[in-house]
């Protein structure tokens, strides 16, 4: 069994937040803490997104504490500069993280103590920052029909870029940046696509500045501490225009149109009885907190969310959780990572180790 202070699940963007704060207070890299990953690579989330989505597409991309990420190709996809770029970062604060280390369930040991359990082995330890972010929780709706279905279905979490649906005919699902980006991308070689969306799309025209972006993290925020799930960020910011979209919109591409009804072996329905035949359908349809290792602590709340109080989750002062909620973002991971760690000195005291 291997003793920690802290845990960090996670090298995502919020998990190396937390690590570089760990170590800056002082935590000793190995013997007070350690970051748990189960992926292959460095990068976090980043290094399964779709090559298309090129660094220079990527909105808002923050830095992580401590070293900025420069003279990055624009046309390079966003996984290879991401994966390169936390890389370098994990080398250059030697950060002590593990992988791939699957971490399968964290238990209270009834000793004061959390236990981390995986394949890889067990960690004894006295808090835990959680950062495991959502790509391994795609989410798939569910619509009658979907079983029946004859042609292929895929979600975001699998999109591998637009070549293999030349001269097919793709319905894409979803109202969100993603769902957008790939409809755009499709139309080009498809034989034709429809854009489905459950509620009628906010297009923003004006920009998304600082302001309109607190307003968002506040209003997540406070679902949030009332322990209810916390909502997509687009049903809070709307679409940013710009201008693929507005060419997109003038060719009739981006149309809209509700959502069906169900599915038939050879594609949608509508409820008024409309159908159009399809080869695919692509479900953009957003991805929820990947938390289930932490079900053995039973912290949701009968709104089905996890009451947070800044990072810390309100029924365990262990826990924390980063880039969860209003902080599922760049900006917001590094700021819960830091703002974890300042938490759990309090909880903790200062580290044994005096590691610069
Ligand atoms: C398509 C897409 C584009 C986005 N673009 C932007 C953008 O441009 N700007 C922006 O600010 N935000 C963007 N976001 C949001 C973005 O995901 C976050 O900003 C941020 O990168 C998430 O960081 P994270 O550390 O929370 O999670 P992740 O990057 O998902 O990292 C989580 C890590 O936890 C690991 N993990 C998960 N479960 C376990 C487990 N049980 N055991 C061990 N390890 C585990 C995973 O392997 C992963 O490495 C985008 C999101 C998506 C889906």
């Amino acid at each position: 069994m291997n003793e920690m202070a802290v845990v960090v699940v996670g090298a995502g963007q919020a998990g190396l937040a937390a690590a570089y704060h760990l170590r800056r207070r002082g935590f000793a890299p190995g013997s007070e803490y350690v970051v748990l990953d189960h992926s292959p690579r460095p990068g976090g989330a980043w290094q399964f997104r779709w090559p298309t989505l090129t660094y220079g597409r990527v909105h808002g991309m923050h830095a992580l504490p401590g070293m900025e990420l420069t003279g990055a190709d624009p046309d390079r996809p966003s996984a290879e500069v991401i994966g390169e770029y936390f890389t370098a970062y994990e080398r250059a604060f030697e950060l002590p993280v593990l992988r791939p280390v699957d971490v399968t369930a964290v238990h209270d040991d009834g000793a004061g103590a959390l236990r981390v359990d995986s394949p890889s082995g067990t960690w004894r330890t006295r808090a835990l920052i959680n950062a495991t972010g959502t790509w391994d929780r795609p989410f798939w709706p569910r619509i009658p029909g979907m079983a029946d279905f004859a042609g292929r279905q895929l979600h975001t979490a699998q999109y591998p870029g637009p070549a293999p649906f030349a001269g097919q005919r793709v319905v894409v699902v979803g109202g969100g940046t993603s769902a957008v980006q790939h409809l755009l991308e499709i139309a080009a070689v498809a034989a034709d696509t429809r854009w489905v969306t459950r509620r009628p799309p906010i297009f923003r025209e004006d920009t998304f500045g600082e302001v309109q972006g607190r307003e968002a993290v506040a209003m997540v925020e406070e679902r949030v501490r009332e322990g209810l799930p916390p909502r997509s960020v687009v049903s809070v910011t709307g679409l940013p225009m710009n201008e693929a979209m507005r060419a997109a919109r003038a060719s009739g591409v981006l149309r809209r149109h509700p959502m069906f009804e169900r599915l038939t072996p050879e594609g949608v329905r509508w409820a008024d009885g409309a159908h159009w035949p399809a080869d695919v359908i692509v479900w953009a349809t957003g991805f929820r907190a990947a938390l289930d290792h932490l079900a053995p602590l039973r912290l949701r709340e009968s709104g089905g969310g996890i009451r947070l109080e800044g990072t810390r989750v309100v029924r365990d002062p262990r826990l924390h959780l980063v880039g969860y909620g209003p902080s599922a973002s760049t900006i917001g991971a590094n700021r819960a990572g830091r703002a974890a760690v300042n938490d759990l000195l309090a909880l903790l005291g200062s580290p044994v180790s005096t590691a610069p």
